[in-house]
């Protein structure tokens, strides 16, 4: 088991050959590829010293190996917020981007209740049986009031997270929706290196973590359940004009009428919505992600969509917006965070605030002020 060399053993063999190091290895882990590996490759992998620090071609060779391990501490290092680690991780970005892309990315949302996870979880699992390899993200805005995450609680996707084609990640629990948002995206990137195919990646149905989310998939799911009115289940118009279906869960049993029924429903409300896709109808259907029922149906949908959307060109339009997009966000964000901690600015503004809410001071005259402090001082 020693390796003679400095290289991890899940370093590229052959770093020349980008197929080979697409390859993912029959790796055993923990829940969210954090844990130590277990079995066989645990002994493979007792060659790293736990505490060496990773080298950026230790991050990047074993994220293109597909080693889980690699994976989530790479994916830690992408989270980090500390300067250091920024740069590492954008070196790693840097080079595992090439290695992206090949995915199908998939947006879930719905009220807490709805089933979302039980659904991907039986989704993952019929992926997974299918030969996919599918990562679970999540995003999850509100964890930074809980305290909490979507996909903290590990009992959640047991049987999921025990697959070892699957990877499950919670969501990056520090940071404003913005920063979940660059951490998520790249983290859909590092796993697609990864190989993974299939890019689940959700979030509650409280308003702006939907349309963030809708920012960085192709394809958007709303999970709803029969008997709640819409107003109950806090779903918008707007939440379903993002929607390129909309899945009625929890058909089964004595809910399978009224799950069919409001299928209908949804389907005649469609028709007088703007579908989210160019060429693409959105449309209601319904399962049981208890029983399975409906699940193959719903994945033949998005393989439809895919097929499609790549065909017409829809598929890569979408995603160059959504990297424009994302460039200019992080740049809103960046001058939103220089402006609000610009010395100047915090010194004047206690004052400016008192004159603008006595109407003392025109709201238009204030921006003048705070603008004139803020580039006045940086230069620009
Ligand atoms: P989430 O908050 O949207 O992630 O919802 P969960 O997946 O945690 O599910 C909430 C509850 O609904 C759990 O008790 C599930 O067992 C149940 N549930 C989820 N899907 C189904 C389904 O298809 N049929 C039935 N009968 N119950 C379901």
């Amino acid at each position: 088991m020693s390796n003679k060399s400095d290289k991890p053993d899940w370093a590229p063999k052959d770093a020349g050959n980008e197929f080979a190091t697409r390859v993912i290895h029959g790796v055993s882990g923990g829940h969210d590829g954090m844990r130590g590996p277990v079995g066989t490759e645990a002994q493979a992998n007792k060659a790293i010293p736990r505490r060496r620090r990773l080298s950026v071609d230790d991050y990047v060779g074993g994220v293109l190996a597909g080693d889980r391990n690699a994976l989530g501490q790479a994916i830690t290092l992408v989270e980090s917020n500390a300067q250091a680690h920024m740069e590492m991780a954008q070196e790693v970005l840097r080079r595992v981007i090439p290695h992206s892309g090949r995915s199908i990315r998939i947006g879930i949302t719905g009220v807490p209740g709805a089933g979302k996870s039980t659904f991907i979880e039986a989704l993952g699992l019929y992926l997974c049986e299918r030969g996919h390899r599918v990562a679970v993200l999540a995003v999850d805005p509100s964890s930074k009031v809980t305290g909490g995450s979507i996909l903290g609680d590990k009992t959640r996707m047991e049987l999921l997270s025990r697959d070892l084609r699957a990877f499950i990640r919670p969501s990056p629990s520090s940071g404003t929706l913005g920063g979940v948002t660059r951490k998520s995206r790249e983290t859909i990137l590092v796993c697609e290196a990864a190989g993974f195919d299939v890019i689940l990646v959700e979030t509650v149905g409280v308003g702006q973590s939907e349309t963030t989310v809708r920012s960085m998939v192709d394809f958007f799911l709303l999970v709803m359940i029969a008997g709640a009115g819409d107003e109950l289940q806090g779903i918008k118009k707007g939440i379903m004009e993002l929607a390129d279906a909309l899945l009625v869960n929890k058909a089964d049993g004595d809910n399978k009428p009224r799950a069919k029924a409001a299928k209908l429903e949804y389907n005649r409300a469609l028709h007088y919505l703007a579908p989210a896709t160019d060429g693409w109808q959105t449309r209601a259907y319904s399962c049981s992600s208890l029983t399975g029922e409906g699940i193959p149906e719903i994945w033949s949908i998005v393989e439809a969509f895919r097929e499609k959307t790549v065909e017409s060109g829809v598929l890569e339009k979408r995603r160059r917006a959504q990297t424009l997009d994302w460039v200019y966000s992080m740049v809103e964000e960046h001058l939103r965070a220089s402006f609000f901690q610009h010395a100047g600015v915090e010194r004047i503004r206690a004052e400016i605030e008192h004159d603008v809410t006595w109407g003392r001071m025109p709201p238009t005259v204030a921006v003048q002020h705070l603008i004139a402090e803020f580039e006045g001082n940086t230069g620009s």
